[in-house]
């Protein structure tokens, strides 16, 4: 987390536009907000969906070896007896004598407390699991957890999947849902909360093709984020040192992004091996062997898992999207999303009230939502309009002027370049359609100007 590079943006600037036009709000702020938990407003769950809905369809949709699942938040308290997350999944927890913050001890640089200098208690193991009771008796017996992960959903069922899509190996589970961890530290937005949610795979192997699988699941997740527009240069790879392995795994990889923070974690991908089988397979006492029909051979398979999270990717994708603009006196912000990812994919803005302006930007509006998630705003300045579309990473305006009335055509302005088109309006869906594809703009622009 120390590295510095002149184009990371401020954690407070995207914290601040967040609010402002209504990506992410704390939670329950009217009472205060609750530490480390967030809300999605009305823009924050359109991106948020378009994150999900972008690993959904290259992980699961388009390929030929991938199910996918979606599990329950609470399970069998077995489940985490025998993943090692009733005894494992804990953090050293030190607190300051003086000013009683909590602090993780292996995160401090020194021995006393940061914020105060105080002196600070022996660590002691904190489990990250939130516990609640199941029915109306709270007891021992009663007790079950708010999953800390999704992998163990897709491992409980692994062989449900084999028994009913026939699949064979190499396939791959995948599942995105809410997972809560009691965290000590959070903070950084929502880099760290303590409910979120992860989009997770768990490709199943023969041990003996492992590492390669391993390195290719490595290339495909990177891949994906730089499909996705953030920066290759934002992303490096950090192998995990021996020492630092989680129990279940052989090789860990995390996709880290340059943060305003600094580098940190963005996905970890794990060589689990057959840990989870093994483990699974003993405390439920089932078979979850495999048998392969070309060698005759029983056999555990090994699982690599690429492990994101969707608050981090949607962070990451803010950060690397944000940009700010000297223009005339004033400061144009903007967001260059991928068009996938833009909460709106188009806005349509009459150059002003006037009903027969409004008639025809209204047919057009009725028109692209059959196509599109679509803003209409015909409020202020034509200007100042989209001043407001690029803050929020609308890729094209459509705008109707007078002239629109007689000729019946229309303007496209695009985000970025600012460069404007005017077109048909009965070529208006197609060419949009084209240009959210990714055609470039400047093709025989009919005119062009900037606004
Ligand atoms: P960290 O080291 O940052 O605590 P981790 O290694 O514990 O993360 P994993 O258990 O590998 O994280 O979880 C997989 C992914 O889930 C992470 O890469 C991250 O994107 C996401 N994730 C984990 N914990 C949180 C959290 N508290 N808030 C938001 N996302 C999280």
């Amino acid at each position: 987390m120390t590295e510095e590079t002149p184009t990371r943006v401020d954690m407070e600037k995207i914290v601040s536009l967040c609010r402002r036009r209504g990506f992410i709000f704390p939670s329950s702020e009217i009472y205060g907000g609750l530490s480390s938990c967030w809300d999605y407003g009305p823009l924050g769950v359109e991106l948020k969906r378009n994150v999900k809905e972008a690993w959904w369809r290259a992980m699961v949709q388009e390929r030929d070896d991938m199910v996918g699942l979606d599990t329950s938040i609470l399970m069998h308290p077995q489940t985490w007896a025998a993943s090692g997350h009733l005894e494992g999944f804990a953090d050293p927890l030190v607190e300051c004598k003086d000013c009683h913050l909590r602090w993780r001890s292996d995160e401090l640089e020194g021995d006393r407390c940061p914020s105060c200098g105080g002196e600070l208690t022996e660590p002691r193991m904190f489990n990250l699991m939130f516990k609640t009771f199941m029915g109306p008796v709270e007891d021992e017996a009663s007790v079950v957890y708010l999953r800390p992960e999704t992998a163990q959903g897709m491992f409980v069922n692994f062989q449900n999947v084999l028994n009913t899509t026939r699949k064979r190996l190499p396939f791959g589970i995948a599942q995105i849902g809410k997972s809560f961890r009691n965290e000590i530290t959070t903070g950084n937005f929502i880099f760290r909360s303590r409910e979120f949610e992860q989009m997770e795979i768990e490709f199943f192997v023969k041990p003996g093709t492992d590492s390669e699988w391993f390195n290719y699941w490595l290339e495909q997740r990177l891949n994906w984020y730089v499909k996705l527009g953030i920066k290759r240069e934002n992303l490096r790879l950090r192998e995990h040192g021996k020492e630092e392995l989680s129990h279940y795994s052989r090789r860990t990889v995390d996709i880290n992004y340059l943060f305003p923070m600094g580098w940190s974690e963005l996905e970890g991908v794990a060589n689990r091996g057959d840990f989870d089988l093994v483990q699974h397979a003993k405390y439920s006492g089932k078979s979850l062997e495999y048998f392969d029909d070309e060698t005759k051979e029983h056999f555990l398979p090994y699982i690599i898992e690429p492990s994101a999270g969707v608050d981090r990717s949607v962070l990451a994708v803010l950060c690397d999207a944000y940009d700010e603009e000297a223009d005339k006196e004033e400061i144009r912000v903007l967001l260059h999303l991928h068009p996938s990812l833009a909460p709106f994919k188009v806005a349509v803005l009459p150059l002003s009230r006037r009903e027969n302006l409004v008639k025809f930007a209204k047919e057009i509006y009725a028109d692209l939502r059959q196509c599109w998630v679509v803003s209409y705003d015909d409020a202020q300045s034509i200007g100042r309009r989209y001043r407001r579309q690029d803050e929020i990473g609308t890729p094209f305006c459509v705008t109707i002027d007078f002239q629109s009335l007689e000729d019946k055509q229309v303007t496209i302005r695009e985000r970025d370049s600012m460069n404007q088109i005017r077109v048909p309006r009965a070529e208006l869906q197609k060419t949009l359609e084209a240009k959210l594809e990714g055609e470039r703009f400047d093709t025989q622009p009919l005119w062009t100007t900037k606004g």
